[in-house]
């Protein structure tokens, strides 16, 4: 396996992926690390996300990442050298019907084979870790304990200071314009709106502008914009931080307790395409009769807050990772589909060891950037 020789290395976003790999190319001792950020360094989808971390997927790619990625969490401090408070409340998935609880046993039994400690709950034994959720009409549950949630914006801030403890340069308020290539096509730099950064490598890590990016490099990334909503809720007493991050899969709508409050949404996957990220508030009514059906006490809940973001998502919902074979010195971390924070140590592990010519702890075959190419994408049936 080749690597870099040891020439500089421009990321382009400074969003938490490209945080976590200048940090792992820095902790592998590469100090030829650029980072040009547009804005400031976390303000694009990462200062929106609500830090949910959770292990259990469908994709054992995804599975594997988040599992790394928990190990990480869990010693952020050790490996930073910045304190972050990683919750390990568990995540407790609410199935209504038999297709989502084959889809769901499969899953465990995949994730339990990556030392995941998930399981398939009953509906009576949902009550133990949840006493509110009304289990009459739910088929099951999966739960997972170590699953948890952290700061988004704690987490980008440690790695931003770490990388740059390491040597890592970051450019802020600098945009990415284009790229630089030799006659023989091979990448040499990346032009910015404050002049050319010679590059061995170039790694575009812009999350939800990754079409817009690609497009001005030559490269047509599938990678569409979502808006993505979450409203915070007031403090109640029945709502406790140790309660599990709960979805109900049958609409889509999270509860995360945060505090003595809590965050919920998910009732918007099927929002279309686009950058506007208006809140909107109609939303909240349907979010809240589903969740109320399924924890009563919400029937009483006070949302006192809302904010909109961007989910970058990709055509079968995995992010994508790796060169771009046809252009020598291209390499993309995109598409992360609303995962990228939970994802983001153990990609960022990944990226920098391909980079550097070494084995991935996770193999990122299913990751490859070119696997849309003249190729029809079919989704699961039950993708989570
Ligand atoms: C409401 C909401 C909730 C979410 N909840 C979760 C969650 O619970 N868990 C989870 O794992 N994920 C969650 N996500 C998804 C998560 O936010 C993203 O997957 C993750 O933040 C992606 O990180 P990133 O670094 O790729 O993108 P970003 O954070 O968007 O960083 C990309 C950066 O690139 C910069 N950039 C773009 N173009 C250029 C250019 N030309 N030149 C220079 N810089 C450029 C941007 O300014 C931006 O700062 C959520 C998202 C939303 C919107």
């Amino acid at each position: 396996m080749s690597g870099l020789h040891g020439g500089p290395v421009v990321i382009v976003g400074g969003g938490v992926i490209g945080m976590a790999l200048a940090y792992h190319l820095t902790r592998h001792g590469y100090r030829e690390v650029t980072v040009v950020e547009r804005g400031r360094v976390g303000e694009g989808a990462t200062a929106r996300a609500t830090g949910g971390i959770r292990q259990q997927f469908t994709a054992a790619v995804n599975a594997r990442l988040v599992r790394r990625s928990v190990d990480f969490f869990s010693a952020f401090a050790e490996h930073t050298g910045a304190p972050l408070t990683f919750r390990q409340h568990g995540y407790l998935f609410l199935l209504s019907d038999q297709a989502q609880l084959a889809a769901f046993r499969d899953a465990v039994a995949m994730q339990n084979q990556w030392d995941i400690p998930s399981r398939m709950l009953r509906p009576d034994e949902i009550t133990e870790v949840f006493p509110q959720v009304r289990t009459g009409d739910l088929a099951g549950a999966s739960y997972c304990p170590t699953d948890g949630s952290a700061s988004p914006t704690d987490a980008t801030a440690g790695l931003f200071r770490a990388a740059r403890a390491g040597g890592a340069t970051v450019y802020e308020q600098r945009t990415a314009t284009g790229l630089r290539r030799d006659r023989a096509g091979q990448v040499t730099g990346v032009e910015t709106d404050a002049g050319a950064l010679p590059a061995e490598a170039v790694v575009l890590a812009p999350g939800p502008w990754a079409a817009e990016l690609g497009a001005r490099v030559g490269v047509p990334l599938p990678v569409t914009p979502h808006r993505r909503q979450a409203f915070a809720i007031a403090p109640a007493r029945w709502l406790h931080p140790s309660l599990p991050f709960t979805v109900d899969l049958s609409t889509g709508s999270y509860l995360h307790p945060e505090g003595a409050g809590g965050v919920i949404g998910g009732n918007d996957r099927a929002t279309p395409p686009g950058t506007d990220t208006t809140v909107d508030w109609q939303l909240v009514e349907s979010l809240a009769a589903a969740l109320s059906h399924r924890i009563p006490p919400m029937a009483d809940a006070q949302v006192v807050r809302g904010w909109a973001g961007l989910r970058e998502m990709s055509p079968d919902d995995l992010a994508l990772v790796g060169p771009i074979p046809h252009l020598p010195g291209l390499w993309v971390a995109v598409g992360f589909s609303g995962h990228g924070f939970m994802q983001a140590p153990a990609v960022g592990e990944c990226l920098a060891a391909q980079l550097l010519g070494e084995p991935s702890p996770v193999d990122l075959t299913p990751l490859r950037p070119d696997r849309f190419d003249g190729s029809p994408v079919t989704a699961e049936a039950v993708r989570f």
